[in-house]
């Protein structure tokens, strides 16, 4: 069954992976330790296990790891109209430059600002907010997006 490495090699990774058969430890005769070929066999199955254990390991580990970078890339990824603000909704092309365009939607309207700023209130009791902010307040209570400004701004 075993005339050379290579043929030994096939055979046992053919019959390691046989369920049907009862797989590899049917196959092969059981050893003690007084026979004379006992502790090569003994290293030739932990060679085997070990080899076959990163192999499955790997294309797990593998399968997983990517799985994981694609639930992360698709997680991060917003769909941000990069030519339109995501505030007023004024298209880039009313603008008379790109560096007030870039000014308008990085300080004017720049829309992290907006979620600090409405994250902040929901966090603020009634108590601490001044009239400007239980207005705003109001309106996100009511699910209301009327307080943004739409189609507006003062850069324009
Ligand atoms: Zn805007």
């Amino acid at each position: 069954m075993c005339d050379t490495l290579l043929n030994c090699l096939l055979i046992n990774f053919k019959l390691g992976f046989s369920i049907t058969n009862g797989g590899m430890l049917v196959k092969l005769k059981e050893l003690t330790p007084l026979e004379p070929t006992y502790y090569d066999r003994y290293f030739f199955d932990l060679f085997y296990l070990i080899l076959c254990l990163i192999i499955i390991m790997g294309i797990l580990l593998g399968v997983v790891i990517d799985t994981v970078i694609d639930v992360i890339k698709s997680s991060k990824t917003i769909s941000l109209n990069k030519n339109k603000c995501s505030i007023c909704g004024i298209d880039i092309i009313n603008f008379n430059s790109l560096v007030e365009w870039e000014s308008h939607i990085n300080a004017e309207h720049n829309i992290i600002s907006y979620v600090y700023f409405i994250i902040g209130l929901e966090n603020k009791s009634p108590d601490h907010c001044d009239d400007l902010e239980k207005i705003i307040k109001n309106y996100i209570n009511n699910n209301d997006s009327s307080f943004l400004p739409k189609d507006n701004t003062i850069t324009i």
